[in-house]
């Protein structure tokens, strides 16, 4: 089994998701008493959302390049960035080392094209609904076709990430709102819904929901494995 890298705690609420999925998808690949090889840095969640806010991308983008080369230097096979939004910098955290990144929007888009749905709607935070790092990505590598929801709306969900799930709070009148932007959505022609940061996974279910919710959390986790068992190369 390879050792999966993890560069995590943006936030720790949805890290402890990818331990979680990560080991029980192992336990029920190889059964027995069979968990996962993890190594994980775990950043202090507080200064990565300070370069955010600030802008200061350059400094981010030198933070999770030295991540992963912790990552690699202690003996990591791949490295997976738990978070949808600090995908940004991906391709410069993939030339920094030489095991691959496992890219979360390129595990979700596999996923999506598995179900034959073409049109989605993502949700996250406003970096990743906005800029064209994920919505492009997932457009040009995969021809998905992207929805994002009104701006109003973008704002109260990066609100919500940041200000309640990111600090591990999961609130009733939220996820009504959510449900509430879901089904605009959807009555927009959205055929499946991307959880497209990690943490919304806390807040919305599938059972809440009638299309399909794709949650990058959980299909990040799942990629790592296959990776890790040698049922993918990803390379
Ligand atoms: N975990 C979130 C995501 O998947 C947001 C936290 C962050 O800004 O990295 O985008």
């Amino acid at each position: 089994m390879k050792v999966i890298g993890l560069i995590g705690g943006m936030s720790w609420e949805s890290t402890a998701e990818y331990y979680r999925v990560i080991n029980q998808t192992v336990k029920e690949r190889l059964g027995g008493l069979h968990s996962a090889k993890i190594l994980l840095y775990s950043v202090d969640f507080s200064e990565i959302a300070t370069l955010q806010t600030e802008g200061k991308w350059p400094e981010a983008t030198t933070f999770m390049c030295d991540a992963a080369q912790r990552l690699e230097r202690g003996g990591a096979d791949c490295v997976l960035i738990c978070t949808n939004t600090m995908h940004k910098m991906a391709e410069e955290v993939q030339q920094a080392v030489s095991i691959p990144l496992l890219h979360i929007a390129d595990a979700t888009a596999a996923e999506i094209e598995k179900t034959g749905v073409s049109k989605v709607a993502l949700l996250g935070t406003q970096y990743t609904m906005e800029e064209d790092f994920y919505k492009g990505r997932l457009a040009e590598h995969h021809g998905l076709e992207v929805m994002i929801p009104p701006e109003m709306d973008r704002n109260s969900i990066n609100e919500v990430i940041y200000n309640e799930l990111c600090l591990g709070k999961v609130q009733a009148e939220s996820k009504n709102q959510f449900i509430r932007i879901i089904k605009d959505l959807a009555a927009q022609g959205a055929k499946g819904i991307i959880l497209g940061c990690t943490e919304i996974s806390l807040l919305i279910h599938q059972e809440d929901i009638a299309l399909p919710l794709f949650d990058t959390t959980a299909i990040h986790a799942k990629a790592a494995v296959e990776f890790a068992l040698g049922t993918t190369d990803n390379t």
